[in-house]
């Protein structure tokens, strides 16, 4: 129970930002990123040959410099909570390249050192889950499902379909029982290959759909029979970035805009939340439809926004800070 005690002291909803370094072989300079403090950061502007300097507040800033363990090691409370049967939902929201699947998976060659929250949050639930294993039995299944225009699809499934239920439930997509991690990379490799399949005819897809890996947890207590069951999402987002309306035409036109119909559904949900307004928009979207149970009530969100540093990425940096600063 200790881990809810943190998670209460901090409140239901949570909003944290992450900075991308630099990449190797791009130039340090200029860079937006000003002073960074626990939960602040300075974004420095240029205009008109001008430097301003704006402030944001949130529950955490990580800086360039912050490790996968550091970054991980913060929110091992809220993910150990899932445990104890509590949902949760942990966005990654940003820009494309600003490092959203760094902060939920790694890079793309995984090392011990670079894993993601994902993988570092089933080995931490599996090593809980095996210290516990006189007091409690746990089943843990996952499910695997990307959103793309607004359709749902079910990425554990053999044969790739659009979800026949216009994707309102979550329960109509496969839900695997896993008993270790190796387990689910191996289901999230397969749930990979089934994203790229579908992306063949569409350019860069990935960064383009929401994609979730849903982790659900039973717990029976075993001396008194009792059943407790909590469910994380983990969450990468569809890239933030607005496409010049000029560019956009077709296909891509119609992608921006479900982009950005469901990333501004999400906002408003948040930002109702957090406001504990009495209306809770969920129905404008299908990622708010679908995680409806897991976000508002006893439920945890972590909103983990990430940033570029470079100067041309400005706009975008302070696009995703506003949207960040609104929902917190
Ligand atoms: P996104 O998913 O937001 O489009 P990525 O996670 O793919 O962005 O990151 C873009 C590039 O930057 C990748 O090559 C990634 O490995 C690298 N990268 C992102 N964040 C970090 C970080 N904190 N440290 C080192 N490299 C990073
Ligand atoms: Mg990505």
């Amino acid at each position: 129970k200790l881990y809810n005690q943190v998670m209460d002291l901090k409140g239901n909803i949570r909003v944290y930002c992450r900075v991308r370094p630099f990449l190797p072989g791009q130039s340090k300079d200029p860079s937006t990123i000003g002073l960074i403090e626990e939960g602040k950061i300075t974004i420095v502007t240029s205009k008109n040959g001008k430097e301003g300097f704006k402030p944001f507040n949130f529950n955490k800033v990580f800086s360039a410099s912050a490790t996968q363990e550091e970054v991980f090691s913060d929110m091992q409370p809220l993910i150990r909570s899932v445990l104890d049967g509590y949902n949760i939902c942990i966005f990654a929201y940003g820009q494309t390249g600003s490092g959203k699947t760094y902060t939920m998976s790694g890079p793309k060659e995984v090392t011990e050192t670079s894993m993601g929250v994902n993988y570092r949050a089933l080995n931490d639930l599996f090593y809980i889950i095996e210290n516990r294993r006189e007091i409690f039995s746990y089943e843990i299944s996952v499910q695997m499902i990307e959103i793309y225009n607004e359709q749902v699809r079910d990425l554990l499934s053999k044969k790739i379909r659009n979800n026949p239920q216009n994707g309102l439930a979550v329960p109509y997509a496969s839900v695997v029982t896993v008993q270790s991690t190796a387990d689910v990379i191996e289901l999230m490799k397969l749930g990979q290959g089934n994203r790229a399949v579908g992306a063949t005819a569409m350019n860069d897809r990935s960064s383009r759909s929401h994609s979730c890996l849903t982790i659900h947890v039973k717990g029976k207590e075993l001396t008194s029979g009792t059943i407790q069951r909590g469910c994380m999402h983990l969450i990468d987002l569809a890239g933030s970035e607005r496409v010049e309306k000029s560019e956009a035409r077709g296909e891509r036109l119609k992608e921006a805009q479900h982009i950005n119909k469901s990333l501004s559904a999400l906002g408003d949900v948040i930002a109702s939340l957090a406001q504990s307004s009495s209306h809770v928009p969920y129905r404008n979207s299908k990622l708010t439809q679908l995680l409806q149970g897991s976000l508002g009530g006893q439920a945890k969100t972590l909103m983990f926004v990430h940033i570029s540093p470079e100067m041309n990425a400005l706009g975008e940096t302070l696009s995703t800070l506003n949207f960040a600063e609104r929902v917190s």
